[in-house]
């Protein structure tokens, strides 16, 4: 047998990185779990999609649970017959339905639906996830934005107001479930919300523009991809004309993409004509509950 293949120092290099990035991701994790933000439930259901979850131990799992500790994670793994280096990935039907009994009771959850709302700037897909801010159906992402916030906007409720090295850091640290950048700003999804709502049972929907619509649908193949277009190309002239928030280099900037952005509708799995918000409202809801 020859000798195993050395990895270049470049390779070497972007493998520490990587599992530098990997130990972060576990930390927050792990912190969050120690505040009860997440559920032993919710980190086994990130682990089906977040590599770096399901590499955690389920020792130090359960230990971070607040009350449980070192000992009594050793004697409760010893009860449930699973190894202390197992890994929460490596878990089989028995052991996580044990797990969860012991944490969680017999409950079962169905993941809830993702549904991203996409289609060129000024078409109105901001007014539809605001009419549906606030409603039993869905709960709507709040992304993060390098963009100043516009004097009606506050931190929070439309967006997360990032500063660029921020939005760098959170890139780095895997944060985003898709970011793509719009008009010289970016605009990125906050993954974890998105992922425990949807974990908890809830539908989530993401009003964002094309390129991170395709980004998700890659992640997330199950996720419905809505279009919505404009009744007619002048109207959406007419929209992006008459915006008051807009200086007039940005307004043309944003016809000339628009123009470009009509053109993906062919990807998406519906396309919806925003004639009337309430309709289109009511179609969204249609999709996740027929
Ligand atoms: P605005 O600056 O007008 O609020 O938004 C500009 C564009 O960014 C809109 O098309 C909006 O849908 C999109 N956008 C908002 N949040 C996100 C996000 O999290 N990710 C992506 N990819 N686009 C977003």
């Amino acid at each position: 047998m020859g000798a195993p293949p050395l990895l270049t120092a470049e390779e070497r290099a972007r493998a520490l990185e990587k599992a530098k990035i990997s130990r972060q991701q576990r930390a927050v994790v792990k912190l969050k779990i120690k505040s009860g933000e997440l559920s032993i439930a919710d980190v086994i259901n990130l682990a089906k999609s977040d590599e770096a979850v399901a590499k955690m131990r389920v020792l130090e799992m359960i230990e971070s649970k607040s009350g449980v500790g070192k000992i009594r994670a050793k004697g409760l793994l010893e009860k449930l017959e699973i190894s202390e280096s197992r890994r929460v990935q490596g878990l089989g039907k028995h052991q996580l339905r044990a797990l969860l009994k012991e944490f969680e009771g017999p409950r079962g959850v169905i993941r809830g639906t993702l549904v991203v709302l996409s289609g060129p700037g000024g078409v109105g897909k901001s007014t539809v996830a605001k009419a549906l801010r606030g409603s039993t159906t869905f709960l709507v992402s709040i992304s993060a934005t390098t963009r100043s916030p516009r004097f009606n906007e506050s931190e929070g409720v439309d967006y997360h107001f990032y500063s660029n090295s921020d939005f760098d850091q959170a890139i780095k640290n895997g944060d985003f479930l898709e970011w793509a950048e719009f008009a010289g700003n970016r605009y990125g999804t906050p993954r974890l919300p998105v992922e425990v709502a949807l974990n908890e049972g809830h539908n989530v929907l993401l009003e964002i523009e094309i390129e991170g619509a395709k980004q998700v649908k890659a992640k997330v193949p199950e996720a419905i991809l809505v279009f919505l277009e404009p009744p007619t190309w002048e109207e959406l002239v007419s929209r992006l004309e008459g915006r008051g928030t807009d200086s007039p280099e940005r307004r043309a900037a944003r016809l000339a993409l628009a123009q470009e952005e009509m053109a993906a509708a062919s990807f998406f799995d519906k396309v919806l004509v925003n004639d009337r918000v309430e309709k289109v409202v009511a179609r969204l809801i249609e999709f996740v509950t027929t």
